[in-house]
C-alpha cells in the first residue's frame, strides 16, 4: 500500500507531535524533514556539498534541536541547490510501501503533491513561541522574535516557500490541546484511508 500523509506548517505548530502520533496509530514510517535541513546547517562548510553528503551521524547530532540550529537550517533552506539535493530522498520516502508521514514546509506543495492526505498545521506566532519557550527556556521575547524571523524567511523565500497546498486541510491548533489536535488528525487520516481503500 502506498499512502502518504504530508504535514506542513510553521515552526512549533505541533507538526512533529501530530506526525509521530499518526505514524504510531497507522503503522506508517515517519520522516522529520526539518532534521535534514538542520543537519545541513549544522555541518557548516559548503551547504550544497553538505546536503549531497549527509550521513546518519549528521542526523544524529545532539545539537540539532536548538534555536540556533533552526535558524541555520532556515538560512540554508533558501538555497535551491540544497533543496534539490534533498528532494529525491524525501520523494522516495514518501512513496515507500506501507505508508509514510512526512512533516516539513513543502511536502504537500513540492515533494509529494499527490499525497493522499495534506494537512497544514498552524497556530498564532504567540502560541507557537510560548510552546517553544516552554521547551527551550531563555528569554521569551527573544524566542518570539526568532519564531517570527524564521516564519518570515520560510514564507517569503523564492524556492518552495511555506504555504498550504491548495487542497490541504488547515488545522489551527492555537486553542487546541495537543490531544485534541492529534485526535482530529487521526480522524482525518482514518476517513481518507477508508475512502481510498474502498474506492
Ligand atoms: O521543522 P523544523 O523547525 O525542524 O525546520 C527547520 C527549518 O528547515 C525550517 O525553518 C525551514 O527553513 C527548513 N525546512 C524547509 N523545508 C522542509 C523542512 C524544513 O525548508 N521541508
Amino acid at each position: 500500500m502506498i499512502f502518504t500523509v504530508a504535514i506542513d506548517g510553521p515552526a512549533a505548530a505541533g507538526k512533529g507531535t501530530i506526525s509521530r502520533a499518526l505514524a504510531a496509530e497507522f503503522g506508517f514510517a515517519h520522516l522529520d524533514t526539518g532534521l535534514l535541513y538542520r543537519a545541513v546547517g549544522a555541518k557548516g562548510g559548503d551547504p550544497e556539498l553538505a546536503a549531497q553528503n549527509l550521513s546518519p551521524e549528521d542526523l544524529a547530532r545532539p545539537d540539532l534541536r536548538s534555536l540556533e540550529a533552526g535558524q541555520a537550517a532556515s538560512r540554508v533552506a533558501v538555497l535551491p541547490a540544497v533543496r534539490a539535493a534533498l528532494t529525491e530522498f524525501q520523494r522516495r520516502f514518501a512513496r515507500r510501501p506501507g505508508g509514510a508521514v512526512l512533516d516539513g514546509r513543502d511536502i504537500g506543495t513540492v515533494i509529494c503533491p499527490q499525497a493522499e492526505v495534506k494537512l497544514y498545521v498552524t497556530a498564532s506566532a504567540e502560541v507557537r513561541a510560548r510552546r517553544r519557550w516552554l521547551e527551550v527556556g531563555g528569554d521569551a521575547a527573544q524566542v518570539l522574535a526568532e519564531v517570527r524571523e524564521r516564519d518570515d524567511r520560510d514564507m517569503t523565500r523564492a524556492e518552495a516557500p511555506l504555504k498550504p497546498a491548495p487542497d490541504a486541510l488547515v488545522l489551527d491548533t492555537s486553542t487546541m490541546t495537543i490531544e485534541q489536535a492529534v485526535t482530529e488528525a487521526i480522524r482525518i487520516v482514518a476517513a481518507r484511508s477508508a475512502s481510498s481503500t474502498t474506492a
